[in-house]
């Protein structure tokens, strides 16, 4: 199975029935605890000496599954599964830093975590020093004793920036701090952190990897690059010392953190997960490729005043996202239409595409931005994360190219 390719992994990992007549899909364990034979047995587990699943806010057999098959596929040494992609960065945040540390992190973000990184860190003593992480230089500038941790989204979102993974990794590495990679956009079907020297990789679980917007989550992945015994964070480098330097992230952020905060992912969640990872690699082809037809058709067509898409030629990202994510690009794209009113007509003349808060999705998704996900943000702030006024962030869908070029280029000419 280690040697077996995504497709198969994909399909193939998690836990394996055993014995005759199991069924084929991951059973929704929903018991919120587990029995134990005597007190001693419970005891053991407890501990961590013996192996077994006490409440499910802890763990619970589904939610192992999806951890099993997200790990296999990040060739990592093990994964969390929370309840949200928020939850998953936020419990990340508060493993490896603590009142007086700082982080250094791109400013080209998703909402949510803007506002977790400015509200909940600030309130709690972490300072996080933002820069354009398209400039390594810049990154490294930011770096001081303090740093515990450094942070990207592999493509941003909305502004579809690239950073040079590889580049930051090095950063980090030369300052003896792990690079922290949000890899939604990208799922570990184009990018499989651990190739670029990243150390820890989180998801929102609720876009590519389940896929059909059915369930909210989140999810964290030790890459397995880092030496925890070696880590700046006082919480993981005592738990390094009881489970060993290669699981002392994990242990930390499951014992002292999510099981503290509570974030648990629910089982019938994870078993959406389970059910979504088997087709990511089918899904992602077809994001990707519709994307690209979608970008190039509005770019030629000229009705509208700019498309941003990393796959597209003369994009300045188009190289290093071609080496970086193996000649794949994504399924998100944004147009510039010229207004804010522009763009509600645009969306609302739309017949298939829908007007919609999620990305990931089989179906092609909608959304401004500015109005909505960015609305809390300080205007400053929205700026370097890309959001402009007249701007519309389209998660294209797996619907037939044909079919959603045409719904486009109708809305964009006038509209039904
Ligand atoms: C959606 C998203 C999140 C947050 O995930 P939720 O599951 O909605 O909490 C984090 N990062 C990126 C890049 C996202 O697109």
């Amino acid at each position: 199975m280690k040697d077996a390719h995504f497709e198969t992994k994909a399909i193939h990992s998690g836990t394996r029935p055993v014995g005759s007549g199991e069924p084929s899909t991951v059973p929704i364990c929903h018991s919120a605890g587990f029995e134990y034979g005597s007190a001693e047995e419970m005891e053991e587990v407890f501990a961590g000496r013996g192996f077994g699943h006490v409440y499910s806010r802890i763990s619970n057999p589904t939610v192992a599954d999806f951890e099993l098959r997200l790990a296999a596929l990040e060739g990592g040494s093990g994964a969390c599964c929370v309840s949200s992609g928020m939850a998953a960065i936020a419990c990340t945040l508060f493993a490896l830093a603590e009142a007086g540390d700082e982080v250094v992190s791109s400013e080209s973000l998703f909402g949510g975590t803007l506002g977790l990184f400015a509200n909940i860190a600030a309130r709690s003593g972490i300072t996080v020093r933002t820069c354009d992480f398209s400039d390594p230089n810049a990154v490294a500038r930011l770096v001081n004793v303090r740093t515990r941790f450094l942070f990207c989204e592999t493509i941003g979102n909305p502004a579809l920036d690239v950073p040079d993974l590889r580049a930051i990794a090095g950063i980090g590495s030369d300052a003896g701090v792990p690079l922290v990679l949000d890899g939604t956009l990208t799922t570990p079907c184009l990018l499989r952190a651990c190739d670029l020297g990243a150390s820890v990789s989180v998801h929102s679980t609720t876009k590519y990897i389940t896929g059909n917007g059915s369930a909210v989550g989140g999810a964290i992945v030790d890459t397995g690059v880092f030496d925890w015994t070696r880590s700046k964070s006082a919480i993981v480098r005592g738990m390094s010392e009881t489970v060993g330097g290669r699981f002392g992230f994990l242990a930390a952020l499951r014992k002292k953190i999510i099981q503290n905060v509570g974030a648990c992912a629910s089982p019938f969640n994870a078993s959406l997960h389970s059910l979504g990872i088997e087709t990511l690699s089918l899904r992602m082809e077809r994001h990707c490729s519709n994307a690209l037809a979608l970008a190039v058709a509005l770019e030629s067509s000229g009705s509208v005043a700019n498309v941003n898409y990393p796959g597209l030629p003369g994009n300045r990202f188009e190289g290093l996202a071609r080496r970086q994510f193996g000649g794949r690009f994504g399924g998100i794209l944004t147009l510039r239409t010229g207004s804010r009113d522009r763009a509600f007509r645009f969306m609302n003349s739309l017949a298939y595409a829908r007007r919609l808060a999620n990305i990931g999705d089989t179906k092609t998704l909608v959304i401004h931005p500015a109005s909505t996900i960015y609305r809390d943000c300080p205007d400053a702030e929205r700026k370097r994360a890309g959001v402009t006024d007249d701007l519309v962030r389209v998660s294209v869908g797996i619907e037939h190219p044909d079919d959603i070029i045409a719904d486009f280029t109708s809305a964009l000419t006038g509209g039904k």
